[in-house]
């Protein structure tokens, strides 16, 4: 047994009622395809090979790349010994997979953004994360948790918690529960009409300083108020997705 290295955040699945759970959630057939990001030892690797013989696994761990070829019933799957954040699906052999993954938490949110670079080339996803994390992705405006990370992923996704996890199913613990996400595309932005970087970078200002009003966080941009259907003496947290996107529209550059 591999020792679990804290840096990779390895919390280790070992509850076999909450991977069967996760497999039906995740409701997958002999066509699927999936992509697996960080599989360590393989324990919810073995139950998705159950199902699908279209599997591929990332992992950055050399030491869980040697376990999982020594685990037979995996063993014969595409396996890349990589960082995730460094991989383009389109430069995997694998097709509009279903991306799938007991995440290291500490990079829950570079991961997430690397869904958004790679909006293209996968289908639907689901992911094991922070339950605080999970409730700020489903946050309605006007509460506490409504944040950058809301309001950057609504753009694209409609994210639904599928149920909470207790610390007791993994080992070591992780001293935080975790939640089962769902993410699908929403397409109900027409990304090619929208300045995404000016998106962002709105976004990003207001809740740097989400106690200010808006007018004061966003002063430094020039933008065309009159234009806007948004009171710049709102707080960011008050702001609909339209209404951010109103405001990147109207930058002056
Ligand atoms: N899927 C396994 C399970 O449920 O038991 C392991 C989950 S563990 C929480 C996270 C896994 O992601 C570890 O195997 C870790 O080594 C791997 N990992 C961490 N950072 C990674 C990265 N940047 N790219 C790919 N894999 C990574």
């Amino acid at each position: 047994m591999v020792f679990a290295k804290k840096k990779w955040g390895q919390n280790f699945l070992v509850d076999n009622n909450l991977l069967e759970k996760i497999i039906n959630t995740v409701d997958l057939n002999n066509q699927s395809e999936v992509l697996e990001i960080g599989p360590g030892h393989g324990a919810l690797s073995e139950k998705i090979a159950l199902k699908t013989k279209n599997l591929t696994m990332v992992e950055i761990d050399i030491d869980l790349i040697q376990s999982i070829k020594q685990n037979l019933a995996i063993s014969h799957f595409p396996l890349l010994n990589q960082d995730i954040l460094k991989t383009n699906i389109k430069d995997i052999d694998i097709s509009n997979p279903k991306v799938i993954g007991n995440i290291p938490y500490n990079i829950t949110s570079p991961i997430i953004f690397w869904l958004i670079d790679n909006l293209p080339y996968w289908d639907e996803s689901f992911l094991m994360v922070q339950k605080e994390v999970a409730q700020r992705l489903v946050a309605k405006s006007g509460t506490k948790e409504y944040s950058r990370i809301t309001v950057m992923t609504s753009l694209y996704f409609d994210i639904k918690i599928c149920f909470y996890i207790s610390p007791n199913v993994f080992k070591p613990k992780p001293k935080v529960d975790s939640a089962f996400i769902s993410i699908k595309k929403n397409n109900k932005y027409d990304i090619n009409k929208i300045d995404t970087k000016k998106f962002s970078q709105v976004v990003r200002m207001a809740f740097n300083q989400r106690r200010k009003m808006l007018r004061n966080s966003l002063s430094s941009l020039n933008i065309n108020h009159d234009k806007c259907s948004v009171d710049f003496q709102q707080r960011p947290e008050q702001l609909s997705i339209d209404q951010f996107v109103d405001i990147s529209n109207n930058i002056i550059s």
